[in-house]
């Protein structure tokens, strides 16, 4: 799997009127350019990934490099990054497209292992003329092949192209073409299109939501506890059908709540031996996805831990890390509080654990 996934996130935004860099912008809850490497990441395709930006920022296992004046400098660098990597292929994207799929990935991928060049492409709806010297010609639509990114190439064909290179190209199949060398053009996706211009972010409705959720279990001897995804060291664990864990229960109930999809006895049914000792991360999962997959975003999860102990500023760090990478969401918009009863009754007594949580979620349509 010698693949790298290059992302070129430099350029200066001429035609997108902001202070902040295009490429920086909140979209759909995220900066523009982390929905490309977090699909780059789950598609599990890459051996590196290269993010070529001029902003200093530190993202896990993502390799971090300077861009250059223009987009095809940018490449450049990323290109001189990888030698002697042993490199086989590297697809090349802009940060300005975030909505491409895995799936466009995998084809990418299918394809490449019989070409030296594969990028995908749309038709145009639009009458086309072309004007040439003096003239203007009338195109067959059908014959305009509007490029997109990402785009995928044998590394050292492509590293060879862009040395040698001496025109201006704003794609790296440009460089196939003026070489004569073959490119083979796939279908792309319509909705993979590029945000140019401000505008292009707000296109889309968006609705906002909330969900409340609250849990409790009970504290038994000889079970472990597990809160927010992760076992705790504790003298005892939360009795229950599951693994007990209140803070996961309490999110999904938060979550079903923004849904409007009823709560998570309908979903995980006590009675059903079929989820008896389930892991709660497991429940959890089915509901981001359905979140995922219908354009919903979590914007904000506020969560209070009700306990005496365990002391929740010792753990909140490791919840929090479990809580963003089961939900696939950034840590700095989930927040832990600890809150103590006074020793009062069930819970002051370390017999119980409660948990209520708070989530807002939008809609993208
Ligand atoms: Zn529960």
């Amino acid at each position: 799997m010698n693949n790298c996934f290059i992302l070129l996130a430099a350029g200066k935004g001429k035609r997108f009127n902001s202070k902040e860099k295009k490429q920086f912008i909140n979209y759909k809850n995220k900066p523009l350019f982390m929905h490309s490497i977090e699909k780059a990441k789950k598609s599990k395709l890459f051996k590196r990934i290269v993010l070529v930006t001029n902003k200093q920022i530190k993202i896990p296992n993502v390799q971090v490099i300077k861009g250059g004046k223009e987009r095809s400098d940018s490449s450049i660098n990323a290109l001189k990054y990888l030698q002697n990597k042993n490199i086989k292929n590297v697809f090349i994207h802009d940060a300005a497209r975030p909505n491409f799929s895995i799936n466009l990935l995998n084809k990418l991928k299918k394809y490449i292992s019989k070409n030296k060049a594969v990028v995908p492409f749309t038709n145009t709806n639009n009458s086309t003329k072309y004007a040439y010297k003096n003239k203007v010609v009338n195109l067959k639509r059908q014959k305009v092949l509007l490029t997109q990114t990402p785009q995928c190439f044998d590394y050292k064909t492509l590293y060879q192209l862009s040395i040698n290179n001496k025109s201006s190209v704003t794609d790296e199949s440009a460089l196939f073409i003026i070489n004569n060398k073959k490119v083979k053009f796939i279908k792309g996706e319509e909705t993979n299109t590029k945000i140019t211009k401000k505008n292009d972010l707000y296109v889309k409705k968006i609705k906002n939501f909330y969900g409340i959720g609250f849990d409790i279990h009970r504290l038994v001897k000889n079970k472990k506890l597990y809160l927010g995804g992760i076992k705790i060291p504790f003298h005892s664990g939360l009795k229950g059908h599951s693994d007990g864990d209140v803070i996961l229960h309490c999110i999904i109930d938060a979550l079903l709540g923004a849904l409007r999809k009823k709560d998570i006895g309908s979903i995980y049914p006590s009675n059903k031996n079929k989820f008896k000792n389930i892991r709660s991360p497991k429940m959890l999962k089915p509901i981001i996805f359905f979140l995922e997959k219908n354009n919903y975003y979590i914007n904000n999860l506020d969560i209070n831990l009700i306990c005496e102990r365990p002391k929740v500023s010792k753990y909140r760090n490791k919840i929090i890390n479990s809580l963003s990478a089961l939900m696939n969401i950034n840590k700095n918009i989930i927040n832990l509080k600890g809150k103590t009863v006074e020793k009062l009754g069930l819970i002051g007594k370390e017999n119980a654990i409660a948990c209520e949580a708070i989530v807002s979620i939008n809609k993208y349509e």
